[in-house]
């Protein structure tokens, strides 16, 4: 089918969430590049959202993948699954957390957290309920994460939102601290905001916001789904800020395209889920849990977190001189290979998302006007320079306009 079809397919049957699509279906990719129906290569510096970790068609995923597609793909939680249990060692042997859930998004990571954060305090007697979370997060579209993000214009058509929730501006330790009630079961985070912008926690903030929870009892819950599984040059951004959250929620990358969530808590906190008390059909199953092995080990063993760090910082310095030749380009932000350029309002990040696209080059535009690049880990320098010079060329034909 052609392109046309496709599109025609889609305006008939799926529910229009996405708007206007980019107009161009994929077939296949190979490392960084996918190539659409015609042939035509893009270098993709998006990873379908952060998903695609080791690029496409990496063959320690595929093998993985297929070898365990053929044994079992799917059996209930009612028994033991091997990829489930190896797949949760290797997240609790490298990070702080000591045991897993998996769910299947991170929508649903952060519903289980969520439950979880509200379950710890109910057992200990107390009727602490609340989480303060952060004003331009973004949490997922179920509707508690959609009450934990703090971005109005995605609540507002589904309103009422289950209470409990209240966000206060990110990177203010005061606002935290006073929005704090003897109700207040968790702060939630994200150390990078994505989808808002590429924003940076602080150093201070983030040192803060967990001395508070210290101080307190409040248990912190970093949203880890976009900025972990190595994305900001470590394997989880929580590990840029010695600190120890209380629970870590993960997707996106886990499983390098397979949907799989988890929820990563400290002994502590993960015992308050007790049977029953949470659940999943698909989450932790086999497959998906295969795949999220294969992702762990090739991102430890290929030593592709130092080369996210290296590359990162190779991209945002040549970020940083395109910042420093067009006045339109307000900041350049970011950690590793997650970073965000934002542009001043009069020029439209939409149309250079275009403009890149027929040139060959997926990028995309997130909040605040912000280009935001998440390339696959196995990017190669000769691929960021290649986006660099096709930036320049949209921005130099920009300024000239203006
Ligand atoms: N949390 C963060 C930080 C995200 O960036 C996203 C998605 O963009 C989500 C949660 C929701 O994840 P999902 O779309 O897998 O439900």
């Amino acid at each position: 089918m052609d392109i046309q079809g496709i599109i025609a397919l889609d305006k008939k049957y799926y529910m229009n969430t996405f708007g206007q699509r980019l107009p161009v279906a994929f077939e296949y990719g190979k490392q960084s590049t996918l190539y659409d129906k015609e042939g035509k290569a893009y270098t993709d510096f998006v990873s379908g959202i952060a998903v695609n970790v080791l690029g496409y068609g990496h063959p320690a995923l595929v093998e993985a993948i297929v070898s365990q597609a053929q044994k079992l793909i799917h059996c209930s939680n009612l028994f033991y699954i091997e990829t489930q249990a190896e797949a949760a060692k290797l997240l609790v042997e490298n990070s702080c957390g000591d045991r897993v859930f998996f769910a299947n998004s991170g929508a649903e990571a952060n519903e289980g957290a969520i439950k979880l954060a509200r379950k710890y305090f109910r057992d200990k007697g107390m009727n602490k309920y609340e989480i303060i979370t952060a004003v331009n997060s973004f949490h997922g579209r179920t509707l508690a994460a959609l009450a934990a993000t703090g971005q109005e214009k995605y609540q507002k058509p589904f309103i009422p939102m289950p209470p409990g929730f209240k966000s206060v501006p990110f990177n203010d330790l005061k606002a935290v601290k006073n929005a704090i009630t003897d109700n207040t079961c968790a702060i939630m985070l994200e150390l990078i905001q994505g989808e808002g912008g590429v924003i940076e926690a602080t150093h201070e903030y983030v040192k803060g916001v967990e001395q508070l929870c210290r101080e307190t009892g409040i248990l912190l819950i970093l949203d880890e789904v976009q900025t972990g599984m190595g994305r900001t040059g470590k394997l989880f951004a929580y590990q840029h800020f010695d600190i120890q959250p209380d629970i870590i929620t993960l997707a996106k990358g886990l499983g390098g395209g397979v949907p799989i969530g988890a929820i990563i808590a400290k002994e502590n906190v993960a015992s308050a889920f007790e049977p029953g008390s949470h659940g999943s059909t698909f989450g932790g199953n086999p497959l998906a849990c295969a795949a999220a092995i294969a992702v762990i080990t090739t991102l430890l063993n290929e030593g592709l977190i130092d080369r996210c760090a290296q590359m990162g910082q190779h991209f945002k310095q040549r970020l940083t001189c395109l910042k420093n030749k067009y006045s339109f380009i307000k900041d350049v932000r970011g950690k590793g290979l997650m970073l965000g350029m934002e542009l001043d309002p009069s020029v439209s990040g939409k149309e250079i998302v275009n403009a890149a696209l027929d040139q060959g080059y997926i990028i995309n535009c997130a909040g605040h006007n912000t280009l935001r690049f998440l390339p696959p880990l196995v990017v190669t320098r000769q691929e960021i320079d290649g986006l660099i010079d096709t930036l320049d060329g949209i921005f130099k034909r920009i300024a000239e306009e203006a």
